[in-house]
């Protein structure tokens, strides 16, 4: 049996090892110490726009961390992207408040500006603001940011932008990341980049980053002794994890040129066939990092996405449906849901196949063979 190809796994550019020897050598086995503050600089650097980057132990955690700082508490309201991992909607239940789910557009797959409109208005007349909207960037691809923040302006409801699956990407030229009250990032051992686990809490200004990093840390108030007016969480990055950060950053834009030169393979790949639509950007304002390479088969291909799934499955190659979006899943099903059927159609007919940077000539033709038997 030929080895295992994964949909997307980490892909390390060599130095990481030796932050990590030098977190061993000053014993800063922690988390914090030198790694921590030098991957948040790498972050704040690569990201501009000034920002302040808190390294936290997930994208999860930074979520969370935001809608507590925006206040979301029992029985209120937030606005979520239904076509997502679930890791953008929990958050939303551990605050007790109740999660209400917009459809997406087709073109970016991501928040759809009407239907936002549309929910807030209605939840508006139901007698309740939102508390915070979260914009999501699906697989890499940015959100129509612009359309999306005027919405959030007109109605002064604050957004928590989740860039887990984005870091490098641009949205009319600035980083995705950047655009939030609060904006996230997840280092899982599948995204982009990798800490082993880890995430980030992207800040507009420098005291939301030191009342994130109060809060991530136990929220103790400045005295000798333990004492707290606040309830804190435990969510830093410890300092082996930012080692590994620290090496991931220097190889993170070639990465991004190897997964996104995945996707150029797949529209090469599919050329020509019918019914089969390889997800790229709708314009050149747009700039995906394509975390990972999807394809939509509809009606018309010579092939169903079950079959396509089930002859990679056979060759050992890994493919997966798209995000089952929030409003079917069994946990949020009395949530209320603003849209058509878009992010429904999207689930029922797309798939992501195999995008790592680390995938080789001779995987990429074994995958190259499975889709040409099926042409
Ligand atoms: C991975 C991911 C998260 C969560 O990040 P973790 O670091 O795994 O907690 C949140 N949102 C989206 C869209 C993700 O893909």
């Amino acid at each position: 049996m030929n080895s295992k190809i994964w949909l997307s796994s980490p892909h390390m550019g060599g130095n990481e090892q030796t932050y990590i020897k030098e977190a061993f050598d000053t014993n800063w086995i922690a988390p914090l110490g030198p790694n921590v503050r030098g991957f948040e600089n790498d972050l704040e650097s690569y990201l501009k726009e000034d920002v302040n980057v808190a390294a936290l132990s997930s994208g999860t955690a930074a979520i969370h961390l935001a809608l507590v700082q925006l206040g979301v508490s029992l029985n209120d309201e937030v606005l979520c992207q239904s076509m997502t991992f679930s890791a953008s909607a929990n958050p939303i239940a551990y605050q007790g408040a109740t999660p209400v789910f917009i459809d997406s557009e087709p073109e970016t797959w991501n928040m759809c500006p009407f239907h936002l409109e549309t929910a807030i208005k209605d939840r508006i007349a139901k007698g309740k603001i939102p508390k915070a909207i979260i914009i999501v960037h699906l697989y890499g691809m940015p959100a129509k940011m612009d359309e999306l923040l005027a919405v959030a302006n007109k109605y002064e409801i604050p957004v928590v932008e989740d860039a887990a699956e984005a870091l490098g990407s641009t949205y009319k030229g600035r980083k995705c990341g950047t655009f939030g009250d609060y904006s996230i990032l997840s280092f899982n051992g599948n995204k982009i980049i990798t800490t082993s686990g880890g995430g980030a809490m992207v800040c507009n200004t420098l005291k939301k980053k030191q009342n994130t990093i109060f809060l991530a840390t136990q929220a103790r108030d400045q005295a000798a002794h333990y004492q707290h007016s606040q309830i804190g969480y435990n969510y830093r990055m410890s300092n082996i994890s930012a080692g590994i950060g620290r090496g991931q950053m220097e190889v993170l834009d070639k990465h991004i040129g190897l997964r996104r030169s995945m996707n150029t393979f797949y529209k090469e790949l599919f050329k020509g066939i019918d019914g089969v639509v390889v997800f790229t950007e709708p314009n050149e304002q747009l700039f995906s990092n394509h975390w990972l390479s999807c394809i939509v088969i509809n009606n018309d291909a010579p092939f169903t996405k079950e079959d396509l799934f089930n002859k990679m499955l056979e060759a050992n190659i890994e493919t997966r449906p798209l995000w089952k979006p929030m409003h079917l899943q069994p946990v949020f099903k009395t949530a209320a849901y603003y849209g058509e059927k878009v992010s429904e159609t999207l689930f029922t007919n797309g798939l992501c196949l195999p995008s790592g940077s680390n995938l080789t000539q001779k995987e990429r033709d074994r995958i190259s063979q499975v889709i040409n038997s099926l042409k």
